[in-house]
This record gives C-alpha cells, structure tokens and sequence, in this order.
C-alpha cells in the first residue's frame, strides 16, 4: 500500500514485494535491488537504510531521501515471573502509544498486537476502549510490533492473534495489507494457519472476508447471548445483532471451512447464569465452533469479576448441553498483560 508521510516520502515498509519493485525500477534500478532490499526490510528486519551494506552508498542516499523506514521506541518491557509472557509498550513515531504481548504455548510463541490506537466500538467491559480512539495504525507499525518484539527478545514469533488494542475490521484495508505483508514467503512468511484476527461482530466486513478465503481463524467477541444483555455491554450489537453475526459466521464457515472461536468474557451475574447457557446452546448448538471461556479482567471503571471457578462451572454447563468450550489459560496475570491496561496507565 502506498502511504506518504507529511514530507511526500512513501512508508517503505507498507508497500508490498510488487510495489517495492515497481518503486524501485521506476528508479532506474534493476529487480533484483529491490529483492535485496526488501529482504532487508522483512527478512534480516534493520532499522536504518544505513545497516544496508550491499547496497551503494549513493542508492542508500537516495531512498532516505524517497523512502521512510518507520520504527517502534520500546518505551517499557515487562516479564512475567510465573509464565515466559513479555509485554512491551512501544511509542509510535508520532508520539502514541500501543501495547503487544509476547505469549509462549507448547506449539510455539505468539504474538498479540494491537491494530489501532485506541478503539471507537465502546464494550464497556474494555480497557482499550475508555480513552478514546486516536488513530488506525498503519500495515508498517503492526508489522514493526512484531519485528522489534523479535529483535528484542530473541524469541522466534511463530504465530500472532489480532486481540490487543482496537478493532482490526474497522482498519480494514491495513489490516489485509498487513496480513499479505506477514505471509509473504520472501519476508517474515510466517503462516495465516497461525493467525488468529478477533472481531466484535462487524457484519459486512466479516462477510468481505470471507470472501478472501484467508485461512486465518476468525474469533468473535460474543460475550452475550440475548440482544438485550449484549446490546447493554456492546454497543457495536445496537448495529449488528446477534442473529445477523451468527448467520455470518456460519455463512463465513460454509465459505471457508475454517472452524470459528467464539469468545465469552464471564461476568458474574451477567452471563454466566444456566439460561444463559441454555442461549447459548441454541444459538449455537450444532455449528462446528469453539467457545473459549474467560474469566473478565478486572479494570477500574466497573465493578465486574468472575474466577476460574465460575469459569469452569460455565464450561461444564456448556459441555451439558453439547457445546465444545474450555477456559482460556491466563498468562502474563503478574504483569497486567490484558489488553489497554498499560497504554492507559502511561497516557493518562
Ligand atoms: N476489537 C477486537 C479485538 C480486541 S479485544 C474484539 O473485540 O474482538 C480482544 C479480546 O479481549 C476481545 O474478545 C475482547 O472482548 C476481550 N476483552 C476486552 N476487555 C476484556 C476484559 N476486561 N476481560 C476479558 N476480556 C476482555
């Protein structure tokens, strides 16, 4: 994607292999500069044009001068003492601020990066979303979440899940961006088998997705299971209500194959009662899903809480009635590693 920044240069680490050597040729280069740089950018991932010491001296003058090479100030990094969980607060160029978690599984090291800069869809259960949305982030900054997470901590990042900050279908056209970017086998080519992207439930863009045939695993934010309760806790239903989401995700899997995960914040005395479980089951008993139960985060402004416990007596409900959930292991608990709850501390 060709994005400028406020002094005409093109952000060079947004453009994909195709752009990059149709920029590059335009130059008056041959292809195979712009292999080599674009190897630099997503596969030995330097940070200055400087570092690029196969290319001239003079050619590297000039894409300063044409190009921007955006990168992420780590502002704090925190590691947890009970599980390998890194948390890293960056600065973006222009002075905000996102947060991305580095999670070890036994399959191997994910990710969660955020995709915007705050969040406009108001879930009143979500630390993301209480200062206020500021801006989408850019395909070059949600691939820079990943690459300084990597440069810095050693750890080779084998998948990653758009579950941090903002809604990643209302930065659409980044977000796919991003996505080609990742996957490109002469880049980081890491596969979309390992890529999990979370919604809240935006219909029409669940439904362009689809058409994509992507790969990746599609997670929504359920939470609820009546329009009244997930309309008092997520504005975005007011929108898109639950039969609508519902008939696109199974029309996302008709089209795809692809199993969804349903996600399904527990919240004593809001959704965790046995009707609630009876909803559930017929909304969606039958449907080739996941649930994955988790017990909320506590954030200031509200008083909800929920346990393991709870978590587990709502499982077995669940599993009752025939529905395949578990519990959502919590990693990083010692070091706030839930979703706004740095960004907000540093920025307000
Ligand atoms: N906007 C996207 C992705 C970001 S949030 C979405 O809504 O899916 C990632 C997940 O964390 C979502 O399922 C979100 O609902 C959940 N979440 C947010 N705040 C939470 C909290 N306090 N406790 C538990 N889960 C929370």
């Amino acid at each position: 994607m060709i994005i400028k920044d406020e002094n005409g240069r093109v952000d060079i680490l947004s453009l994909s292999y195709d752009e990059l050597c149709e920029q590059i040729t335009a130059l008056g280069e041959k292809k195979f500069r712009a292999s080599q740089l674009y190897e630099w950018l997503h596969v030995k991932r330097v940070d200055s044009f400087d570092k690029m010491t196969n290319l001239s001296a003079q050619f590297r003058a000039r894409l300063d001068e044409l190009f921007c090479l955006k990168s992420l100030f780590i502002v704090k990094r925190l590691e947890s003492c009970t599980d390998n969980t890194l948390k890293y607060l960056y600065r973006l160029p222009d002075g905000n601020h996102v947060e991305a978690v580095v999670m070890e599984y036994n399959h191997g090291t994910t990710i969660c990066i955020s995709t915007q800069v705050g969040c406009k869809m108001g879930c009143n259960f979500c630390a993301s979303t209480i200062a206020g949305f500021r801006r989408d982030l850019l395909p070059s900054e949600m691939l820079l979440e990943i690459y300084t997470a990597q440069r810095d901590s050693g750890r080779k990042i084998t998948g990653a899940v758009l579950m941090g900050i903002g809604e990643p279908l209302d930065n659409y056209d980044n977000v796919i961006c991003f996505l080609d970017l990742l996957s490109n086998d002469k880049g980081m080519n890491m596969s979309l088998r390992h890529v999990s992207l979370s919604t809240c439930g935006l219909v029409p863009r669940i439904r362009e997705l689809a058409e994509l045939g992507l790969g990746l695993t599609l997670s929504i934010s359920l939470h609820a299971t009546n329009d009244e309760m997930r309309s008092s806790i997520m504005p975005v239903n007011k929108k898109y209500n639950i039969t609508e989401l519902i008939k696109a995700c199974k029309d996302y899997f008709a089209k795809t194959g692809r199993r969804i995960s349903f996600e399904y914040a527990l919240i004593d005395g809001v959704n965790d009662s046995p009707e609630s479980a009876d909803e559930l089951a017929a909304l969606l008993g039958g449907f080739v899903c996941h649930i994955n139960i988790i017990p909320v985060n506590k954030i200031k402004e509200r008083n909800y809480t929920s346990s393991r416990k709870s978590a587990q007596r709502f499982r077995s409900m669940l599993e009752e009635r025939g529905l395949n959930a578990t519990v959502r292991r919590t990693l990083g608990a010692d070091i706030n590693a839930a979703c706004g709850q740095l960004r907000r501390e540093y920025e307000i």
